[in-house]
């Protein structure tokens, strides 16, 4: 039992298998209904046992079951299969990989493959030699509720009428829009990566960094090259402070992977961060067969042993990778989206392994590092070996808006950091609307009014925001008032920070708080920048982003990460 969009291929290819009787149910259905259909036939079958003068008996069954009536009529003749050579090239461009009928198309052409038979032909061919998997892009499950088979979720479809299949019920997925259209009519083809024997060649591979590890990047970097080594565990988590350089710490993983042959895959949620990586992947490992994936890289179906891709990408892998670093695994949007966990999960061979990194691992990660059901690996301490810089909490009682005069610790802030450190302060607020406001606040302060134009406020939705970062950068202005935009990504050598209303729980929840306070004291010139957090009251959050900041610096003494002298200050 199978299902087709050409029966007499069908009847071809059962026909030299030795079958001479073949029936098609009718009528003709789109993808996702048939599919559908095909499992309540098949299950059905099973529980009674197949036989000829049953037949009619379970289509009228499944039929009232399934809401269509299904009636059977004798197949057509058979025709010509496709060429068996054209097939085995589209096969081995589709290993690894799950794809829309077109994007199989541009995949042959960008490897260079012609093909003379229709395509969906030749994979229908693949499918019947189960060399292939055939699945309608969006599904239904067992009860009959729909659901996207390319990012596994089914919250974000809507219902269409569809001119390509007929039906007014052809449901098109939103959360894998920027992908292609996945609809219920269209397939999905899907084919495990290739049997790997003598794919990549297994031989010593060894980062090429142009700086020596720390002590303790490198005592990670062995413990994370002996977690791919050994294989025991699935996943690991490498759970870094702030600017503490786990990329070099990934690549001990790395190295141990690709030295077996073995086919890596390193992800970001970001498109930047992702070239980023691939330039310094492309440094480090010279050599290496490599390539990068993102929404806007001109090639996407190259082979290569490493691949930087952005996390979206990786919905179009299927079994394809030994091993999985998964970077940021916090940031947007990849936080609390389940499809992008799903499709990780899905692109992984059997018996792959996935390393997540991160300074902020979600509450779930967080979880089940805490329950020991997840090994992790601390990166406490910053290359510079100076401790963190901890956060201190300054209360302002009933500051809830920017209004009235300017509390007192928070000018002795603001003189402290212009006069006395001589750094620039990026002050983050809860909301857009708040930046204006809390310039206008802090440019009617007395104190400061001699300085003119020192302080800006920047946002995502702010026109000009680029203009205005860069001028920040330059130094063109010491004080930035800025919402979340900043949390992560900016790194300035001199730097303070200050979080204005951090009580608010909702958009300042403890992640957000270690990565804001990790963008101080990264560099060696000054890493005694400073963190404020201004608040009403001290909040959960306020506390916990504390104590994970003090214990990694705890832990980063205990191991001796820290330069001596520093600590006893
Ligand atoms: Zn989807
Ligand atoms: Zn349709």
């Amino acid at each position: 039992m199978g299902l087709t969009h050409r029966p007499p291929l069908d009847r071809r290819f059962w026909e030299l298998k030795g079958y001479h009787f073949m029936d098609l149910v009718s009528p003709c259905l789109n993808l996702g209904t048939a599919f559908f259909v095909l499992k309540h036939l098949e299950e059905r079958w099973a529980a009674v046992g197949y036989s000829l003068s049953r037949v009619d008996a379970v289509l009228k069954e499944v039929s009232r079951r399934c809401k269509v009536t299904l009636a059977r009529r004798p197949a057509p003749a058979g025709q010509p299969l496709p060429p068996e050579e054209e097939a085995r090239l589209a096969g081995r461009i589709l290993s690894g990989r799950i794809l829309l009928l077109e994007e199989v198309g541009r995949a042959l052409a960008e490897n260079g493959v012609r093909v003379t038979a229709e395509l969906a032909d030749l994979l229908h061919y693949l499918y019947l030699q189960g060399e292939c998997e055939l699945r309608p892009a969006v599904g239904f499950d067992a009860q009959g509720v729909p659901k996207c088979n390319r990012c596994g979720q089914g919250d974000k479809l809507y219902r269409s009428s569809c001119g390509a299949c007929g039906s007014t019920h052809c449901y098109v997925c939103e959360g894998c829009l920027e992908l292609g259209e996945a609809r219920t009519c269209r397939a999905l083809y899907a084919r495990p990566g290739a049997e790997r024997a003598g794919m990549f060649p297994c031989r010593t591979v060894s980062p090429v960094l142009p700086f020596s590890l720390t002590r303790a990047q490198e005592e990670a970097a062995l413990q994370a090259r002996t977690f791919v080594e050994e294989g025991k565990c699935p996943r690991c988590l490498i759970w870094a402070a702030c600017g503490a350089g786990k990329t070099e710490v990934a690549y001990g993983a790395l190295a141990a992977a690709l030295s077996r042959g073995k086919e890596v895959l390193y992800t970001c949620p970001r498109r930047e961060t992702t070239k980023e990586i691939y330039r310094r992947l492309q440094q480090a490992f010279p050599g290496v067969e490599m390539t990068i994936l993102h929404g806007e890289s001109g090639s996407k179906y190259a082979p290569a042993q490493l691949v930087a891709a952005t996390t979206h990408q990786v919905l179009r892998c299927y079994r394809r990778f030994d091993l999985i670093i998964l970077d940021e695994v916090d940031a947007f949007p990849l936080a609390g989206d389940g499809r992008l966990y799903y499709g990780l999960e899905r692109s992984l061979r059997p018996g792959g392994q996935i390393l997540y990194m991160t300074a902020t691992p979600p509450p779930e990660l967080a979880a089940q590092a805490r329950r020991r059901r997840l090994p992790v690996i601390y990166l406490p301490a910053r290359p510079h070996g100076y401790p963190l810089p901890e956060p201190q909490i300054i209360l302002a009682r009933g500051l809830r808006r920017p209004m009235g005069r300017l509390p007192r610790p928070v000018v002795e802030c603001l003189r402290l950091s212009l006069n006395g450190d001589g750094a620039s302060l990026l002050i983050f607020v809860p909301a857009v609307d708040l930046v204006a406001q809390v310039v206008d606040w802090l440019l009617e302060c007395r104190e400061f009014e001699g300085l003119g134009d020192w302080v800006r406020g920047c946002h995502a939705a702010l026109p000009e925001r680029e203009t205005v970062l860069a001028a920040f950068r330059r130094g063109e202005f010491p004080v930035m008032v800025t919402t979340t935009l900043l949390e992560r990504g900016i790194t300035l050598p001199r730097l303070n920070v200050m979080v204005l209303f951090a009580h608010h729980r909702r958009i300042f929840d403890q992640n957000t708080l270690v990565q804001i306070a990790g963008r101080a004291g990264r560099t060696s010139s000054f890493p005694q920048g400073k963190v404020w957090l201004v608040a009403d009251r001290i909040t959960p959050e306020m506390a916990e982003a504390c104590r994970i900041i003090r214990s990694f610096n705890r832990l980063a003494f205990q191991r001796g990460y820290l330069r001596a002298v520093e600590r006893r200050q």
